[in-house]
Order: C-alpha cells, then structure tokens, then sequence
C-alpha cells in the first residue's frame, strides 16, 4: 500500500497537527494515520520531518478555460469589461480553445496544490475531459442563461455522462446569475436538479446593482428569493460571491446543503466589495474559497486566496481577531469539498480520499513552524511555491516539478496559440 512518510499533518477537523505516516488503502482512501515510522507500505514520499501535509486546496468557484483570457480588458468598469472586452473574446472561444485553456488551468491548480474544482462555463465536456485526464476531482456545470431549454439539456447530458465518474467528478447544474436567468427559470431549474439529485451552482449578488436589481425588478429580498425557487433543497448549492447578501438574511443559508463560495481577490479586483464572510462564520454558514476566472484574478492560486481573505476582513472591519487562519484554511479544504458535494473529502482521516498535498517547510519561512501553529504559518507565510506534490484519491499527479499525468510542455504551447489566435485582428488585449 503507498505511504506517506514522515510529515506534519494538519487538517481541519484536529486542534494541534501532529507528526505521521498516511498509508492509503487501494480504493483511494486513507486507511490508517501512524505515528512516524510507523506505515508499513510503498513509500511514495518521504516528507523527512521537514514537509507538512495537508488536504487538497479546493477552488471552490472558477471558469477555468478563462486561463486564455487572462490580462484581457485590465482595469475596467464591471460591465464595460464584460460587455467590451470578455463576451466577445468568448464568442470566439472554440471547444479546442476551451479545452486548451481547461489544460493549462490544471497545469497552475495542481502544481499550487490545488487538487479539486468548482467550474461553470461551456463546452463542458472539453473540460471534463481535461479534469478527467488530469486526474483531479471536481464539479462541473453548464452555465445556463435565458429560459434555454437546449443549455438544460446539455447540463443534464453532461450529468447522464460524467455526475460520479471515478468518484472524483460530480455535476451540477448551471444557472449563471439571478439578472441573466428569470426567476421562473430558476425555478424550474431548480426542480429539475430536485428530481434528478443534482446540485446547483450559481453566481449570487456579486455586485451592488444585482442586490438592486432584484429588489426592482422582482420586488423581492435575496432569502425570499432563494425560498420561492427552491434553490435550498437542491442536494447541493454554491451561490458564488455572495458579497451583497444582506446580513440580516445570510441566516437561511446556514445548511448543511448550502456553501457560500468567498472570492476575495477577484471581488477586490473588480471593485465590487467586500463579502459578509465574518457574518457568515456567525451565522453558521459553510464558507468556501475560489478564484473566479483567471481574467479577474489574474492566478488560480487558493494560496493567494486564504491570505487575502485572512487580512481584508481584519482590515475592513478593525478588528485582527475576524477571519481567522484557522477559518481560511477550512474553508480552502473540507468547506470547499463539501461545496463540491464530495463527503469524505478534505479531511486527512481514514475513510476519507487521499487528496493531500505536501508543502516544503525546509524554507526560510517556516522556521519556528510546530504542531500549535500549522494554519497560521500555511496561512500568513505559506504559498503555492513551497507545493511539493498533490495527490487525488491516491494517485500523485505532481511530484517535485514533474506532472505525471499532463504533457507540460504541449500544453503550454498550444494554449499559447489559442492565444494568439483568439487576440488576432482584434482589440482584445491591453
Ligand atoms: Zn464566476
């Protein structure tokens, strides 16, 4: 059985992190956690005391295939840099263009230890394919706008194909927002993945004018709404963003179905403000972390994410003890499986995946690291470049610098010409 040997091991369901072997079972599933030395089995890394393990970090709300759009549009208005600058570069978005950039997403997510995602976009079985052969664990859905009864079906085909593939995929469905699917759309939708034990994943009150938006044109409030669409019984719902939930009603979100996605970095990037999160960990409701699309990040890095998420609250609210590194980085891991619809994930225990990574603490930022304060050194001085090796139900997909499931080389060059392809004879970039 392989092992994991010698590592500090930390995850979110223990008060101190302590030193270990992990020995994995051949189903994928941690089955025991020793004391050092302890594993008896095929030693598939050796941390020698000087490496920390952790469960995969999840990126609980991406586009993925936006990797080609990335640095598109800079620093503009919301709308004029949608309306602008991303829907018609996504207009020329070919399926091998998606899956090129799903590709080279994988590349950034698994070598920062990034080992499951959250994606909504099109063309989705281009990116199921990618998670697929890459080895990683996510949940996929088709982003839905109008009233189509042609996307549904698609998003269902896409369910029929891959919801429970390996274990390691789920699929969701896809309603993009409240301002671009009606409310009798949602509805719908919404008993659709009912009947068919779907979760759902969809963008919610990302900006000041979406929360108006719905007071106006729906003459409603944000849990009256999610309520009147049966959005809260669906088997799982992410309502990524969630920045303009009003805090007196983030109370009907605190469920075990329902998973608020936190974006800070992309919320700080297009000036949209500054989610309810410290109100959310009060309330009760699961918080998870994401990138967003690399186009408004511009990283997929959940590293990145922890840390800003960490220090903005603290900031906004005077107040250092909000969002703590304790909080974060359950949110980056069991919050973000969760979200994802993945039970016995994101946490290093037995009976759970093995999706663990290992992170280099033989570094200068690590010293003074031990048992007490793993969340607060992976948190304030961690990034994704200490990222050793990450693994997904057992299988390593990335080992000191090598990936061994994805040809790094093709794919950084083919996503480089979809680059120039989808930017030619355009004004597109800058
Ligand atoms: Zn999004």
């Amino acid at each position: 059985m392989p092992v994991i040997k010698n590592v500090l091991i930390w995850d979110s369901s223990r008060r101190d992190a302590q030193y270990g072997d992990i020995v994995i079972g051949e189903s994928g599933l941690i089955s025991a956690v020793t004391p050092p030395g302890a594993g008896r089995g095929d030693v598939v890394y050796n941390g020698g005391g000087r490496c920390l393990a952790l469960p995969g970090l999840v990126n609980a709300h991406t586009h993925v295939s936006m990797t080609l759009l990335r640095g598109i549009g800079e620093e503009l208005p919301l709308m004029e840099w949608l309306h602008k600058k991303i829907f018609p570069a996504e207009e020329k978005l070919t399926a091998c263009n998606i899956r090129s950039g799903a590709d080279l997403a994988m590349l950034e997510m698994i070598s920062g230890g990034v080992t499951c995602f959250c994606d909504m976009y099109y063309f989705m079985d281009e990116v199921a394919a990618s998670l697929v052969e890459s080895g990683m664990r996510g949940a996929l859905c088709r982003g839905l706008t109008g009233d189509d009864d042609q996307k549904i079906s698609e998003n269902l085909a896409l369910a029929e194909k891959y919801d429970g593939f390996e274990g390691r995929v789920a699929v969701q469905l896809g309603p993009h927002a409240p301002y671009t699917v009606p409310r009798d759309a949602v509805r719908k939708i919404a008993d659709i993945a009912r009947e068919k034990n779907l979760g759902v994943h969809f963008h919610w009150l990302e900006t000041k004018s979406e929360l108006d938006t719905m007071r106006d044109r729906y003459k409603t409030e944000p849990a009256e709404y999610l309520e009147s669409t049966g959005l809260l019984e669906v088997r799982e719902l992410i309502l990524a963003h969630s920045v303009w939930f009003p805090e007196e009603q983030i109370s009907c979100a605190a469920r075990d179905n329902v998973t608020v996605v936190h974006n800070p970095k992309s919320n700080l990037k297009l000036g949209s403000g500054f989610a309810p999160v410290r109100g959310f960990l009060s309330a009760g409701v699961r918080v998870a972390l994401g990138t967003d699309g690399a186009a408004s990040n511009n990283r997929l890095d959940i590293w990145d994410e922890m840390r800003t998420a960490a220090l903005m609250h603290k900031g906004y609210h005077m107040d250092p003890t909000a969002t703590g590194a304790k909080d974060v980085l359950r949110m980056a891991t069991v919050g973000g499986a969760r979200g994802a619809g993945f039970k016995n994930t994101g946490l290093l225990q037995p009976d759970f995946t093995a999706d663990i990574i290992i992170v280099d603490t033989d570094n200068p930022r690590y010293v003074g690291l031990d048992e007490t304060n793993v969340p607060e050194f992976a948190v304030y001085a961690g990034s994704s470049r200490d990222v050793r090796a990450s693994m997904v139900a057992g299988r390593m997909l990335y080992k000191d610098g090598e990936f061994l499931t994805l040809d790094r080389e093709k794919i950084l060059r083919r996503a480089g010409e979809d680059r120039r392809s989808i930017t030619k004879n355009s004004n597109f970039s800058g």
